[in-house]
């Protein structure tokens, strides 16, 4: 979203106009999303839809990560001009313009109005897409009434979790957030990840360009910010800093202001590295922090080595303890994927027990899918969609149980170095 926010801009500074409707325009941009196969479907829906409406002349961009990540999905759709989102500056050999990509100011708002075209007509369309995933997810026409029983018991124990869904720190919020692009890309190489083919390699935003755009927030009355990135962790590896350097620069031009910062996407393995400063600033400045997300992804140490993720799980637990025991009213979330080939009911009781220990303020517990070219889509122990929902159905209940229960863990006791943890 705010890639498209930028190309709004951009085609402003290029005296493009906003048509009406989609039969008058010269020109169709159209943002792309492929995190998933409902996404994907979403998109396709999309580029159909609107496609089917131009005018034969209009020339159609294609933006964002499906055509890089699914690009099969294209097939037979008709001419359209391909940019990946690490390579929006192509934009301007297409169109010839006169104002260049990288001279458009970075955009730190999401103006739903400027890049959101009939945000309800989209959401039918999602609909429609679910329904469709559904229909060949629970496989009808192949004993219908068992899959769709299965379907309808799924369904009614969504509703019961509800609570357990949603981003407390998020919802609503998006649109009112002021968003610091960090970096893109990430030095990462997990074995389920496609996006990485989007998003590339690290490409670290220089330091005092976002304390600018802070300061350009706070000028602005702004109150919430989003660091925004592939992985806050590995921020700065590229061009000899780090994300503490970061998160110190900013508390430091915030003295004085009322703001808090979401530190997103802080990869575990940095996480554990960079602990014990970490651990310094965020006490320090704890009343500007709305909340840390640190995806783990898995409790076993043996599925984290197979999605090549270099972290030992017992060292990520004992930091989290650590954080919660100095920092109690700190707020912290994960990001947990189950159903990984070849996950054992042993790897998943690992992550359950994990989730019970650290309690998490929020966790995004979704099911695993097989993504194109990934290396994990080439392992073997594929699970079916419904026993992938059962095992994400047993996380969410205790994600549940956190929310009802508090998360925040009020005392804890040290000895010897370990932790003796008491409910409150
Ligand atoms: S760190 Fe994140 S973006 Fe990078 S490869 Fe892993 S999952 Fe993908």
């Amino acid at each position: 979203m705010l890639d498209s926010q930028k190309i709004y801009s951009y085609l402003k500074a290029n005296d493009w106009i906003p048509a009406d409707k989609v039969p008058d325009a010269d020109l169709l941009i159209i943002s792309t999303c492929a995190f998933g196969e409902y996404e994907d479907r979403c998109c396709v829906e999309l580029i159909r839809h609107y496609t089917d409406q131009k005018k034969g002349s209009a020339k159609v961009i294609l933006a964002g990560c499906l055509p890089v990540i699914n690009p099969s999905l294209l097939d037979g759709m008709g001419e359209m001009f391909v940019v990946s989102p690490t390579d929006l500056d192509k934009l301007d050999g297409f169109l010839n313009v006169k104002v260049k990509f990288t001279d458009v100011a970075e955009p730190n708002r999401i103006l739903p109005a400027e890049v959101s075209y009939k945000p309800s007509l989209k959401k039918i369309l999602n609909v429609s897409s679910l329904l469709a995933g559904l229909r060949s997810g629970i496989g009808w026409g192949r004993d219908p009434l068992g899959k769709w029983l299965g379907g309808i018991k799924n369904f009614i124990r969504s509703v019961a979790l509800v609570r357990s869904y949603i981003n407390p720190f998020l919802v609503g919020a998006r649109d009112r957030l002021f968003y610091l692009r960090i970096s893109r890309g990430c030095l990462g190489h997990c074995t389920y990840c496609a996006k990485k083919f989007a998003t590339g390699t690290l490409q670290s935003k220089p330091l005092d360009r976002i304390i600018n755009e802070f300061r350009s927030g706070l000028e602005l009355k702004e109150k919430r910010f989003f660091l925004l990135t592939e992985d806050a962790g590995c921020y700065g590896q590229d061009i000899g800093t780090t994300v503490i350097d970061l998160l110190n620069d900013l508390f430091a031009a915030g003295k004085g202001h009322d703001f808090s910062l979401i530190i997103s996407n802080l990869n575990a393995e940095w996480f554990i590295k960079y602990y014990d400063e970490l651990e310094e600033s965020v006490i320090r400045n704890q009343a500007k922090v709305l909340y840390v997300h640190i995806p783990i992804q898995s409790g076993s140490g043996r599925i984290l080595r197979l999605m090549n993720r270099p972290y030992v799980i017992g060292d990520v637990e004992r930091c989290l303890l650590r954080l919660r025991s100095k920092v109690p009213e700190l707020k912290l979330s994960t990001d947990i994927m189950v159903g990984f080939p070849g996950e054992t009911q042993e790897d998943l009781n690992l992550t359950r027990e994990f989730l019970e220990r650290v309690r998490f303020d929020f966790a995004d517990i979704f099911g695993y899918e097989n993504r194109p070219n990934t290396p994990a889509s080439r392992l073997p122990g594929r699970f079916s969609r419904q026993e992938i929902e059962e095992r994400r159905f047993c996380l969410l209940k205790v994600q549940d149980e956190n929310a009802k229960t508090g998360t925040v863990v009020k005392k804890v006791v040290e000895v010897s170095g370990d932790f003796i943890r008491r409910k409150a």
